[in-house]
């Protein structure tokens, strides 16, 4: 029988430093693994020396596969990209900077066969991170668990193992705006849990300042929910009732008291701030159209600039035929 065979996902952007060391600690990893392991490099559109990191470490180590994006297309195409290229019985998905400890692989492993199709790692402490990130990425999780019909486990990110009917499923996910945690909720499969603490980075810097993220928040805020809309309807119909009991009352008062020339502070403040619920109303049916727009034009995920299949896994090969 051939052994199951595990390709590792790793996007990569302006990660020269990192790398050398992080392939190592996860070469030593797959070393000691009875499978056949392949490593998917995808470079990022990175403009530091990523790109001839990679190829030597490619050189040094015959599982390593490398592919190439034309430019930076963010974490969550890059990702992508690999998934889509990664042909295995099961995929890991693990960030460049080793804050996903490659050394969680065979417990990751050890649950795909006790039989889930999904094992995503649950962060339960994040060292080297701000109290403000970690603040917000508490109410970041609230919030779209609040209002998104699919479920996304709080304390998780894109560090997972996937059994490959799940990596097929997701191929058939081909929209635009891509939150993958979203995506990978909604797939379904039995899934579960694997709790671990999250490192500091080895080196560089993290590439998702707060606008960025931010704006990922909005992503999946609005590819996983159109509970936005709704309240701008209700605002509107809180904002509609008030003024209606508002014009009853300002006529009862003309009728008893006459009309003096009065008001003009209560105009103004009923102007502005319907006015200004307005505005809201249509940044969010505009934020809606916008992204219907781009998924319209139907352009490709992501390009490709490079791809370099990897050599196979010579020392597993060799393991199975000293065993046979
Ligand atoms: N990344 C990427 N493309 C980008 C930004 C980031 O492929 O445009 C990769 C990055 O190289 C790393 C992972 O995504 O492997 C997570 O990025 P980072 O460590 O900066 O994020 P953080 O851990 O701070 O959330
Ligand atoms: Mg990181």
């Amino acid at each position: 029988m051939n052994p199951a065979t595990l390709t590792v996902v790793i996007a990569a952007y302006n990660e020269a430093q990192a790398l050398p060391g992080m392939h190592a600690r996860l070469a030593a990893v797959l070393d000691g693994m009875d499978l056949r392991t392949q490593v998917l490099y995808v470079d990022d559109g990175s403009r530091d020396a990523t790109w001839q990191v990679l190829q030597s470490i490619a050189g040094n180590d015959p599982r390593v596969q490398l592919l190439r994006l034309s430019r930076n297309f963010g974490k969550e195409l890059a990702l992508t990209a690999g998934l889509d290229r990664a042909d295995a019985d099961a995929v890991v998905v693990l960030d460049a900077d080793g804050q996903d400890p490659p050394e969680l692989l065979p417990a990751l492993v050890g649950k795909w066969r006790e039989g889930f199709d999904v094992v995503y790692g649950t962060r339960t402490s994040r060292d080297g991170e701000s109290w403000l990130k970690k603040v917000t990425a508490k109410a970041f999780y609230r919030v779209i668990n609040k209002l998104s019909f699919t479920g996304i486990p709080a304390d998780t990110g894109d560090f997972r193992l996937m059994s490959r009917r799940v990596v097929e499923s997701l191929r058939d996910l081909r929209e635009r705006h891509r939150f993958m945690k979203g995506l990978f909720a909604w797939v379904g499969y039995p899934q579960t849990s694997l709790p671990y603490q999250r490192e500091p980075r080895i080196a560089g810097s993290s590439k998702f300042n707060y606008w960025r993220l931010w704006n990922f928040a909005l992503e999946g805020i609005t590819g996983f929910s159109t509970a936005p809309l709704r309240v701008a309807t209700y605002a509107g119909l809180g904002t509609a009732l008030l003024a209606f009991a508002y014009g009853v009352w300002i006529i009862t008062k003309t009728l008893l008291w006459g009309d003096p020339v009065q008001g003009w502070p209560t105009m103004m403040a009923v102007v502005l701030f319907l006015g200004g619920v307005q505005l809201m109303a249509l940044g969010v049916i505009g934020e809606y159209l916008g992204r219907m727009y781009l998924e319209a034009k139907q352009r490709p995920l992501y390009l490709v600039q490079d791809w370099q299949p990897g050599r196979g896994d010579a020392a597993a090969d060799a393991r199975r035929a000293q065993q046979e």
